[in-house]
Order: structure tokens, then sequence, then C-alpha cells
């Protein structure tokens, strides 16, 4: 491909002037810096890394804004996981893969580069298996194809409705395998990597809600040093079952009892004493944070001045899909500690910017706990995103990322994964017709 050129790019070790890029073969071969362009050259702004989006789960992004009427009493997590159900209950193979392909298409267009699917939602409508145990995989797998966002894929380890081995719930059958079940999922799985360049496969044991401490262990190995993630501690109600059960809260429970370092990523982790958030920061595992579905769902604040002086590593996911921006999900994360603590500025450090803290931290975390690596360095997948800031041609370079995160007037122009321009002015470059089959898909869902 062409040299792309950069007014001012973001480099691992932080702004750089007249940048040119190479790649070949969809990783970074070079970066050159202080040089003008060549006049074949791609010329651009500003270019800075595409984040990863460590969690996501595709199919809620159809129910992304039906759920925000009022139920009876007090609404709750609990309430909006039944619609969820509900919904999740009625959806086909075709129906996913549509509803994938266009979400994802959303997070190319918005700047991420690759997404972490923690993939639940496995079987047929009344439960049973499909022929192909991995028929939902392979959906997911045809969506990030048909987008090119880079895929590391989840499967799912789903087994009780509650602490203690309880039995499913009929809401939860599509997404129930025994043990040897999930062993065919994860061969199956292994194949639908294979064909994706760039994929990567872990395992998502649930929650402790969802898997018995045995089979936790049970399934480790399959993660085969890939990457384990797993949904803890997110609303206090899950608190209050774990002590009722064990004695420990959650994440107490977790890090005492399964071998947690850095290949995990806990998901949400939002509960936390101190003595818990300083072993989380220190067992080197990611903490997955959603905050904007976590404000959506109403689920707490992540306590991140004390994780961060730690030295704890964070990503951020979409999770429910509710919104898919990058800026939001940044800012949201600044917002709830500055309501929480009363203080601006909480993340950066003294003296420095804000926005570019929580997008440096964010995609650092993100690639470690989606195992790839990311940022514009020779060696790096070619994932990268070019910044339209023609409205603000007077901001100094190093304030750019706190005018995206904080007050708007950036937006994502293209975005490069793997060395292939998927987005231009904005737009994937298959938007129509992804957008199409999603609209028609969805006028059958919210019908039925
Ligand atoms: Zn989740």
């Amino acid at each position: 491909m062409t040299a792309i050129h950069a007014g001012a790019a973001l480099l691992a070790d932080g702004w750089a002037r007249d940048v040119r890029i190479h790649c070949d073969n969809g990783v970074i071969s070079s970066v050159e810096t202080g040089v003008p362009a060549q006049p074949q050259d791609e010329c651009h702004a500003v270019i800075v890394p595409a984040l990863a989006n460590l969690h996501s789960h595709a199919f809620q992004r159809a129910m992304a804004g039906l759920a925000e009427i009022r139920g009876r009493g007090d609404d709750s997590f609990w309430s909006w996981r039944t619609v969820m159900y509900k919904f999740a209950l009625s959806m086909t193979p075709d129906h996913v893969e549509a509803v994938a392909a266009r979400l994802y298409m959303e997070m190319l267009e918005a700047g991420f580069g690759r997404v972490g699917e923690f993939h639940y939602l496995h079987h047929d409508r009344d439960g049973s298996h499909y022929g192909n145990i991995a028929e939902m995989a392979e959906r997911i797998g045809a969506a990030a194809a048909q987008t090119g966002i880079g895929l590391t894929l989840l499967p799912v380890f789903y087994a009780h409705s509650g602490f203690g081995g309880q039995p499913p719930i009929e809401g939860q059958k599509r997404f129930i395998h025994s043990l040897d079940s999930y062993e065919r999922l994860m061969q199956g799985a292994q194949a639908v990597v294979k064909s994706l360049p760039g994929a990567v496969l872990g395992i998502a044991p649930h929650s402790l809600r969802a898997v018995t401490g045995e089979e936790l262990a049970a399934i480790e190995p399959l993660a085969k040093g890939g990457p384990i993630h797993i949904h803890v501690a997110e609303q206090t109600k899950e608190v209050e079952d774990s002590l009722a059960f064990s004695g420990a809260r959650p994440v107490e429970w977790l890090l005492a009892n399964a071998p947690v370092d850095d290949r995990w990523c806990l998901i949400h982790a939002t509960h936390m004493t101190e003595t818990e958030t300083r072993r989380m920061a220190r067992s080197g595992a990611v903490a997955g944070l959603c905050p904007i579905t976590e404000a959506n769902l109403g689920d707490g604040i992540f306590p991140a001045p004390a994780f961060i002086a730690e030295g704890g590593h964070y990503g951020v996911g979409s999770d429910s899909n509710i919104l898919i921006s990058v800026p939001e999900e940044l800012r949201t994360l600044e917002y709830s500690q500055r309501l929480s603590q009363r203080a601006r500025n909480v993340i950066a450090d003294a003296g420095h910017s804000t926005g570019e803290k929580l997008f440096r931290q964010a995609l650092e975390g993100g690639g470690k706990a989606l195992a790839a690596g990311t940022g514009v360095e020779k060696g790096k997948s070619a994932d990268f995103v070019a910044l339209d800031i023609s409205t603000l041609s007077y901001l100094p370079t190093p304030q750019i990322l706190d005018q995206w995160v904080f007050a708007g007037g950036v937006g994502v122009d293209s975005v490069w994964v793997r060395g292939r321009k998927l987005v231009q002015a904005g737009r994937h470059i298959r938007h129509r017709e992804i957008s199409d089959r999603f609209n028609k898909v969805m006028a059958e869902l919210v019908d039925s």
C-alpha cells in the first residue's frame, strides 16, 4: 500500500510531527518522523492508534434504545436482563450475523480496530444444540470478516443461574453448556479464528454466578495461554449472593481461588474493597471497564484512582452496545470519577492531559486484554485512525485528545485495520449493504 503521512501522530513515546507510516502484509513495517510527505503519499492531519473494544455482546445491539421505558416499581439491572432474555430468545443465526456486522461496522466508524466478543448466545431458540455446535460463533466470525474488524473471540461457558451450581432458568437455555459440549464448541471456535487473519481465541467463564469453582478450574486449560475474561462484581446483589454462598466477595474469591494473572480480564470489577482493589491491580489482570453500559444499567462506579495508583491496567468495552463511541466511553469513565470525588481531572497526572492519559491507558489495557499489540509502532498490526480536525485548525496537537473526549468537534475520518482502509470520510466501505440487511432484520425482530 502507499505510505501514509500524518501532520501529527500519537506514537508510543508521545506526539510526533510529520510522520510517514509504511505497512506490509497487515503490519507496520516502518515509522519515520520529521519527514515531509512524498508526492504519492496519502496525507492526513492527525493519526492515532485504533483502540481495542475489549467487551461486547453483539446480539444486544438489537435491543439498544428499546429498554429505556420505565417498568412498574423499581427498574434495575435485573429488569433490563428480563428484556434482554426475551430478545435473545427470538434471534436466529441470520439475525445475529446481520446485527453483529452492523455493530462491528459502527465500532470501526467510531475508531475501534478490534473487538473482544464475549459470545454466549450459542443454541437454537428451544435450547437444543445446532447441528454445528459452533454455528453462532461462525456467524460472529462471518460478521468480523464482512467488516474487517480484528476479532478476539471469547466463547462463554455458562452453566448455572446462581452461586453454588443452581440450575439454569428458562431464559438462559440458549447459553448453557456442559463441560463436554463446551470443549466441542472451543474446537469449532478454533476453526473460526484460523480462518480470520489476526484473530485470537480465548475463553470466557461467564461469571461466578454461572460457573462453579470446579468448572472454572476445568475449563482454564482450554484457553491454551490465550486471554481469560469473566464478569465479576458488576452488581451489589452479586456481592451479597457471593458473601452468602462462600463468605467471600466475588473479586476476593476469584483472586484467592483462581490463577489470576495478566492473561485475565475482570469485566466491571465495580464493587471492590480497598484490599481487593490493591490485590487485583497487583495481579496484573486488566479491569474491563464498560462505562456507558455501567451508567446505563446503574451498576456503580469503579474505584479508578486507587486501582491506577497501584499500577492497575484497564481498557474499555461497549458491553451491552447501547451506544458505540470512543470519546463517550472515556468521558463517562472520567466524569463518573469527578461526580463521586467532587474533583476535576481525576485520572490525569499533574500538568498532563486527561484525554491523552485515558486514551493511552485504554489502548494499552485493551490490547493486553485481547492479546493483540496496539499502537503505531514498527511490528504492530497496522490498525490506526485518521481524525478529522478540519474545524479546529487552531488546536495545539497535545490538546486534540482532550477536545475529542470532552468537547467534540473531532471526528473519525479514516480507519485502517491490518493495513486495509475500511472507513473513508467517516463511512465504512460496505456501509449501505450492511445497514440495509440490519434494517430488514430489525423490522422482523421488533415486529415479532
Ligand atoms: Zn458483559
